[in-house]
């Protein structure tokens, strides 16, 4: 994604390469061009493999997106924008929460931790696997100023086992109950129209695109 003719860099601050995805898609989505937002050459960490992995010690969600957003643009003196995000489940008190990733162990072993919160709520009734997936934006200057921030919420229930292969993560056992089918089922376009990602991009678009008028970011 990143485009030649672009003249504004901004590092999307993810090593997570579906994230990754999913988040340039939703900056530049293809359903609805922003000529603004369109010259914004976007790149991973993927492109950055010498950038240190940034140590997500805070306690929530905002805090370690901040963290993330700031520690990264200093290092390649880039504007940064990091993602937080994770499942909150009401039955385990809001637990995976911040700890999502690394839920069973291993950070990123989607399928552990899928099997860890399949056992935690293995006898919790159907009407009380409600859920929420959060998502936290944070976007830095070159200096490390946070210059905005957005989070997104996105409500459903977990399943009681695996349903579905997009996406990734929790996908296949959050329930979208208005569809009656998991994120893991439904197409990555209408992952799109309802995730938490696709709200907190939702909510940072103004802004960005107010950045990118001003001259200031370039
Ligand atoms: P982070 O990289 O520390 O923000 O961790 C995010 C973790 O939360 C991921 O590894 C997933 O386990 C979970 N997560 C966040 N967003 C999603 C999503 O859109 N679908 C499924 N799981 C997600």
């Amino acid at each position: 994604m990143n485009d030649p003719a672009s003249t504004i860099t901004l590092i999307v601050g993810t090593r997570n390469r579906k994230k990754g995805i999913e988040l340039l898609e939703l900056l530049n989505p293809e359903w609805d061009p922003n000529p603004r937002l369109s010259k914004l050459g976007l790149q991973t960490l993927a492109d950055y493999p010498e950038v240190p992995d940034v140590v997500e010690d805070a306690d929530s969600f905002g805090g370690n997106a901040r963290k993330k957003a700031s520690e990264t643009a200093v290092r390649l003196k880039m504007w940064t924008l990091a993602d937080d995000s994770g499942l909150s489940v009401d039955a385990l008190g809001g637990a995976p929460g911040i700890f999502s990733a690394r839920y069973a162990g291993t950070h990123g072993d989607d399928d552990a931790n899928n099997q860890k919160l399949l056992a935690e709520l293995a006898s919790v009734p159907e009407e009380k696997r409600g859920a929420a997936f959060i998502c936290h934006l944070a976007l830095s200057d070159p200096e490390g100023n946070i210059r905005l921030e957005s989070q997104g919420a996105c409500r459903g229930r977990i399943t009681s086992g695996i349903q579905g292969s997009h996406g990734f993560g929790y996908d296949p056992l959050f329930l979208i109950r208005e569809y009656h089918t998991t994120f893991g089922e439904l197409s990555p376009l209408v992952k799109h129209q309802l995730s938490h990602r696709a709200r907190a991009v939702a909510g940072l678009r103004a802004g960005l695109e107010r950045l990118v008028v001003l001259g200031e970011l370039k």
